[in-house]
């Protein structure tokens, strides 16, 4: 049987709780539970590679950050995202072995650190956009302003934020590698948070960049690069709708992608959150025949067998 190559994207509730505090023994709880939802999957033996969020986590990092800073230097945002593809990384990759072993499934997991290229004169960097950290009252918002050139805005009346550019993922340092591993069977855990966003500086070095890449938009990047078969973004809620939120609400499931874009001139996906998955699954479609699924950890086996999700195809 021909293997199928399979990249898995990880919404944020995939490892950590909603409510609750967010302790290492919560994280390890929903990693668990979310490893158990995969292991189908895995037991399959198709090459496997899955990516992450890393929103709550990363916010955490920069909060920490701030309320030491006196004591212990800031570390800039492409530091703090990789931070959290180590931590996340290491829960989820525990998690996994774990979960491999009491299913007697005998594959590895390894994660890499992922970088990923953004364009130099990606016009986002004129028009920071993504909300990231803790909240500021107004006074300390301005200072920052001043002090280290932060972009701030005001949030819903919840205070002001940094803001950062979101820049396109151009190209993916590792993508080689990562292929590589989970053809030999290895579950490789790549991509957390979207990647770490560096760019080409004069002199041909490599150089981090302070911006956040869309982990959507990065792991259908990387699903073209891996020329992944399937390509599967899980989140909250069992599939992409029309009317969303609305008394008329309807799902989508089985779709072309010329429907879908029509559906997404309708405006029926929000912004920085179903709009980045619609859109990720079109790009990986673009000029490539594949499956790509979107819906929700509990329906992931019913979807593959075409019951559940949304599914786009040509
Ligand atoms: P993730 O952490 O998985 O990326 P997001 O919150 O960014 O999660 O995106 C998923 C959310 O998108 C859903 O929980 C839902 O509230 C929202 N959403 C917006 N528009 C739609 C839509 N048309 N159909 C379904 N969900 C939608
Ligand atoms: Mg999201």
């Amino acid at each position: 049987m021909k293997r199928r190559i399979i990249l898995v994207a990880l919404g944020g509730n995939a490892l950590f709780p909603e409510g609750g505090k967010g302790t290492v023994e919560e994280q390890e709880a929903i990693a668990k539970r979310t490893c158990e939802q995969l292991l189908p999957l895995i037991a399959t033996g198709d090459p496997i590679v899955i990516t992450h969020g890393n929103g709550p986590q990363v916010g955490r990092v920069l909060l920490r950050n701030e309320l030491l800073r006196d004591q212990i230097p800031p570390a800039p945002l492409d530091v703090c995202v990789g931070s959290t593809e180590g931590t996340m990384g290491y829960i989820l990759q525990q998690a996994l072995l774990n979960e491999l072993r009491r299913n007697s499934v005998e594959r590895y997991v390894v994660t890499m650190i992922t970088q990923v290229i953004v364009g130099r004169d990606d016009p986002a960097f004129q028009n920071p956009t993504k909300p990231i950290g803790p909240f500021f009252e107004k006074d300390k918002a301005d200072a920052l302003q001043v002090e280290r050139g932060w972009a701030m805005v005001e949030d819903a009346g919840r205070g002001y934020r940094r803001v950062v550019p979101s820049p396109k993922p151009e190209r993916i340092i590792q993508s080689k590698m990562i292929r590589r591993l989970a053809v030999v069977g290895h579950v490789v855990i790549a991509l957390g948070g979207g990647g770490i966003p560096i760019r080409r500086s004069e002199s041909g070095d490599y150089v981090g960049v302070e911006a956040v890449i869309d982990k959507d938009l990065a792991s259908a990047l990387l699903a073209s690069q891996i020329k992944a078969d399937i390509f599967i973004i899980l989140t909250r809620v069992p599939h992409a709708s029309l009317n969303y939120g609305k008394p008329d609400e309807r799902p989508i499931g089985e779709i072309q992608p010329r429907v879908l874009r029509r559906y997404i001139r309708q405006g029926h996906f929000q912004a920085g959150s179903m709009l980045p998955k619609v859109e990720a699954a079109l790009n990986y479609l673009s000029g490539r025949r594949g499956l790509s699924i979107i819906t929700r950890a509990e329906d992931l086996q019913e979807a593959l067998a075409g019951r559940a999700g949304t599914r786009i195809r040509h």
